[in-house]
């Protein structure tokens, strides 16, 4: 069998009194899909911090392809190759949708800014062939600040994308969004992980959303793991419906 991409050994974190993460372990495959849910509080951001170097887990180990990364800086962990997506949208909002997506592919390459005025023509090409993976070619030359929040989540996935990521990390991505551009982001998401092999984990509040488009689920609830599997097992899984529907 091949190595996961993502393995989280069971990992504890803790803030003053309070067990964010306790003996949490999974991992997540190449092209693979994974929804990580949970109550507020639960510990899902945390996990997100700890596995992209933000925060140093207190006991366990986090690997990427086999190896070890756990409290390697996060500048480092992104250059291995993990890439995320953050709950506010963080493009530059003056700065078109190209130019944008020009400064990630630059700031991949490590050129230094001073070569802001020829990297504008260098990636151009690329640029357009990332923005077309996610269907906003035509939005190349708007600048960010205007453009409607459901295209600012699909630039910055393109942006994720820059950085050609094995791991893709995404925090309440669809949050703030209509449940019908929930679902297409999602899609858009599903069907770029399988094409290049890109290995998901995402949180999310709608589960709709989380059934419709998770390969696999991972239920947190007050920093443990109580349930991991296949969509239509978890949702079916006694102590899930009780977390969400109270006892
Ligand atoms: P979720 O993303 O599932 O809503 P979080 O990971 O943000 O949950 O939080 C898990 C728990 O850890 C909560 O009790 C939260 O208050 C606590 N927590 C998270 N980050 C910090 C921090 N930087 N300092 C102190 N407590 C924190
Ligand atoms: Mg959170």
């Amino acid at each position: 069998m091949t190595s996961p991409v993502l393995e989280v050994s069971r990992i504890r974190k803790v803030f003053g009194g309070v067990v964010a993460l306790e003996e949490v372990s999974f991992a997540v495959a190449a092209g693979e899909m994974v929804a990580l849910i949970g109550p507020n509080g639960a510990g899902k951001s945390t996990c997100f911090n700890v596995v992209n170097g933000q925060l140093r887990p207190d006991e366990g180990h986090v690997a990427l392809h086999g190896r070890a990364i756990t409290g390697l800086p996060a500048r480092k962990i992104w250059r291995l190759g993990v890439g995320r997506t953050f709950q506010v949208a963080a493009t530059f909002a003056s700065m078109t949708v190209m130019e944008n997506v020009q400064m990630a592919l630059l700031s991949r390459r490590r050129r230094l800014l001073s070569l802001w005025p020829r990297a504008t023509r260098l990636y151009r090409g690329e640029a357009l062939e990332l923005l077309e993976r996610v269907g906003a070619a035509d939005l190349a030359d708007r600048p960010c600040g205007q453009l409607a929040y459901g295209d600012v989540k699909r630039i910055e996935l393109a942006i994720a994308l820059a950085n050609e990521p094995a791991l893709l990390l995404m925090d309440e991505p669809t949050a703030g969004m209509a449940p019908g551009e929930r679902a297409e982001l999602m899609a858009l998401t599903a069907a770029i992980a399988r094409e290049g092999r890109i290995a998901v984990l995402f949180t999310e509040h709608d589960m709709d959303v989380v059934f419709g488009h998770a390969d696999r689920v991972l239920v947190l609830d007050r920093g443990h793991l109580i349930a991991a599997g296949e969509a239509d097992t978890v949702r079916n899984d006694p102590r899930v419906r009780e977390v969400y529907l109270g006892p």
